[in-house]
């Protein structure tokens, strides 16, 4: 066998149990932290108030203002609200947006996060961080933002909504699709990208018939940390660009515009990453590249609400607008798109249909 790659893991310690968020006060004091800010958004304030009394007076207090896209103005509130508690660490308890606003405050401020995720976004395994100011999202990577430790307790997924589960789970799916073709990508992060889409493919459809289902949460959960990891190694490409063109410029909601464009993307990069594809179908009880465009349509169908961009609200008139922005620029990607190429994927996912 061949073999040429470079490896890189990013640190952190990472702890996976059912009622894990127990350890959440023995995990600060083994960290050396004293006041914890405990931040969430508006819907998580019960969650947060659960751990503001179990942390007693190691708590800074809850800030509970986390909203999508970071807002700098979000960033300078919750900072205020920092200083003034003197808290050491936050403790982020939440999904992506609350993760987001976390690492903004460790990027600034050197504040050390603890995190407990409540999605399967996958935002606590990447050193990624990204703030809005003016109306503009700025990205960047610092290692800086990676949690000192994340905490998975599949229980506090319970009370996802299956509208919320499904999306979710396919968005951590797309980082590991788009992890088995990366250039960087190493036999490590594609062992745990293959892995990942197979414990999502397996827990996703009973986390949405059954809830309270720890096990399907935990098997769910346990794919996501894997496919944040992925994405926190290796670079991201076509199926990424056009989720963020879709969600920045026309304003549609994250997880849901991954679940509908995945597929699409897929079966356009079939033909020019069959090893990958083949190991996505693979995972989902597909045979072969070909496959796995309607693997991931498939599992779509069961698991999500919203099959099209046309039922998120996007216009039609915007397609070719969208499609121009998405193929601007360089990204990595198995197969170059033109902005045809992007325009049909973009229409197939507005309708929905079968790839
Ligand atoms: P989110 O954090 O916005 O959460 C969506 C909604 O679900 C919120 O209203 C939240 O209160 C609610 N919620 C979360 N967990 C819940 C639970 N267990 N029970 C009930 N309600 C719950 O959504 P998200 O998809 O997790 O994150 C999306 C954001 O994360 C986007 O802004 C995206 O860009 C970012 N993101 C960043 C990275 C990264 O590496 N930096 C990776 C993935 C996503």
């Amino acid at each position: 066998m061949q073999l040429s790659f470079t490896y890189e893991a990013n640190p952190g310690r990472t702890i996976f149990a059912p009622g894990s968020l127990a350890s959440l006060g023995d995990e600060l004091t083994r960290l050396g932290f004293n006041r914890a800010l405990i931040i969430c958004t508006p819907p998580q304030r019960d969650l947060a108030e659960r751990i503001n009394a179990m942390l007693g007076d190691r708590s800074a207090g809850i800030f509970d203002g986390a909203l999508m896209h970071v807002p700098f103005e979000t960033v300078v509130a919750c900072r205020d609200v920092a200083l003034k508690s003197l808290a050491d660490c936050t403790v982020a308890i939440g999904g992506g947006s609350t993760t987001g606003l976390a690492k903004a405050l460790a990027l600034e401020d050197g504040l050390p996060i603890v995190a407990v995720p409540t999605t399967y976004a996958g935002s606590e395994m990447t050193p990624i961080w990204g703030m809005t100011k003016d109306r503009r999202k700025v990205t960047g990577r610092d290692r800086a933002v990676l949690p000192k430790t994340v905490i998975y307790d599949p229980e506090l997924l319970v009370s996802l909504p299956a509208s919320i589960t499904g999306p979710s789970g396919l968005n951590a799916i797309a980082h590991a699709v788009e992890a088995l073709y990366a250039p960087e990508a190493n036999p490590i992060t594609s062992l745990m990208a293959e892995e990942a889409i197979r414990a999502i493919g397996q827990g996703l459809p009973k986390s949405i018939e059954t809830p309270d289902d720890i096990s399907a949460r935990s098997s769910t959960l346990y794919g996501a940390w894997l496919a944040g990891a992925t994405l926190g190694m290796v670079g991201m490409g076509l199926h990424h660009k056009i989720c963020h063109t879709l969600g920045g410029t026309f304003d549609l909601p994250h997880a849901d515009v991954h679940a509908i464009v995945l597929p699409y993307v897929a079966e356009f990069n079939a033909s020019a990453a069959p090893g990958a594809m083949a190991r996505v179908a693979m995972a989902l009880g597909g045979l072969a590249a070909s496959d796995a465009g309607r693997c991931l349509y498939d599992l779509r169908r069961k698991t999500c609400p919203k099959q099209s961009l046309a039922s998120l609200g996007m216009a039609q008139s915007d397609i070719r607008h969208a499609a121009e922005l998405a193929s601007a620029g360089s990204y990595p990607n198995p197969k170059i798109a033109s902005a045809d190429d992007v325009e049909r994927i973009i229409i197939e996912a507005f309708h929905g249909l079968q790839p």
